[in-house]
């Protein structure tokens, strides 16, 4: 065993031992922690030669103060924890798990869209009360011939295309980086917006969060939707202003909503949307199953131990910084 070792900064997880399997094949020990603050990074992962980060700032303050530092790897696909441009400063390999749950997710957008849709939740509390009455869902619309309008058309969202069509449902994508052959090729038509929230009858969020996404669906957006359109969001939690959803729904201008993400996780006890019976919210859930868990702890482990023994790999996040380092490829 080399004296390198990769420093778990927190984790929620019940074991660590995937990680630990994946790093011993390498000859890197494992050293879990459970830090909070930058402060308790650096007191506490000082020697490492990487980091697995789920929810601790890995800041500039933090490359500065670990010499060793070659490789962060977040669990999961968003690195909004990590300083890129810090670590590319330093010379410090940011890697995330791009493609570990695109099965899950895909088929949780597609519940929240089913469940709302044939208004679930409602109608089992009404029977779990001791009642037994359909029309209280009234109106439900035929969804064969409906139109799924796709924000964002990445990995998650094609898979989520592919089952829909099993739904008889027609496929409008928004996503300005594409070509309209590129999207046709999946059986769906690249429009703007506007046009996509104008026809669009079940509408899925799947955009990365920026500072240019962050509330692309506000008051505005609403507005253009149809009075029977569902809101779903599997992406992330800001990209969609929750004061305006709660007006938005609470004013009838569209039929509801299911959401996995928030903008604070966890919501708030107080939150407005706790408590709307057409809005389904599941708790950051749409990544896990026990496969998909395992695969993103295996990912990260590799991934780091790969970067620590010299070797490339595709999922460099900050991806300027191989012009400071001499990878090898495998
Ligand atoms: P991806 O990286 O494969 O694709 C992102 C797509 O968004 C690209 O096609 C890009 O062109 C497009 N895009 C970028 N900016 C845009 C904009 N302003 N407007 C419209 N489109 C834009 O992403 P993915 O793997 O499909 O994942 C989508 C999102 O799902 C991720 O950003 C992540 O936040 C979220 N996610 C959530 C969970 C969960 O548990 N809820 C799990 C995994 C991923």
């Amino acid at each position: 065993m080399s004296n390198k070792k990769v420093y778990v900064t927190d984790y929620e997880y019940a074991s660590l031992q995937e990680e630990e399997t994946e790093l011993a094949k390498y000859g890197i020990g494992l050293v879990p922690k459970q830090c909070r603050t930058e402060d308790e990074v650096i007191r506490e992962c000082s020697e490492a030669a990487g980091l697995l980060d789920q929810y601790a700032p890995i800041t500039r303050r933090v490359m500065e103060n670990l010499p060793n530092l070659k490789v962060v790897a977040r669990y999961g696909v968003g690195v909004n924890t990590i300083d890129l441009d810090a670590a590319t400063d330093h010379g410090v390999c940011v890697l995330n798990v791009p493609d570990y749950c695109m099965d899950e997710v895909s088929n949780q957008a597609i519940a929240l869209m089913m469940a709302c849709q044939r208004k679930l939740a409602v109608l089992n509390d009404q029977v779990q009360q001791g009642g037994w009455d359909y029309k209280i869902a009234k109106p439900i619309y035929r969804m064969t011939g409906q139109t799924l309008g796709l924000l964002g058309f990445g990995r998650i969202p094609r898979m989520v295309a592919e089952k829909a069509k099993a739904f008889g449902l027609k496929l409008a994508v928004y996503d300005p980086y594409l070509k309209p052959e590129e999207v046709a090729q999946h059986g769906a038509k690249l429009l703007s917006l506007e046009e996509v929230l104008k026809t669009a009858d079940i509408i899925s969020v799947h955009v990365p969060l920026t500072k240019e996404t962050e509330n692309l669906i506000s008051s505005k957006e609403f507005a253009l939707m149809k009075k029977n359109a569902i809101l779903i969001n599997t992406s992330r939690g800001p990209l969609v202003d929750e004061n305006a959803l709660y007006e938005a729904i609470t004013a009838k201008q569209i039929a509801g909503a299911g959401i996995d993400v928030t903008v604070q996780e966890p919501l708030e006890a107080g939150s407005r949307l706790r408590g709307l019976p057409n809005v389904i919210i599941t708790p950051h859930v749409a990544w896990y199953s026990e496969e998909s868990e395992l695969e993103l702890k295996r990912k990260a482990a590799h991934g780091a131990a790969e970067v620590i023994s010299g070797y490339d790999v595709p999922n460099i996040v900050n991806r300027a910084v191989r012009e400071k380092l001499q990878l090898k490829k495998r």
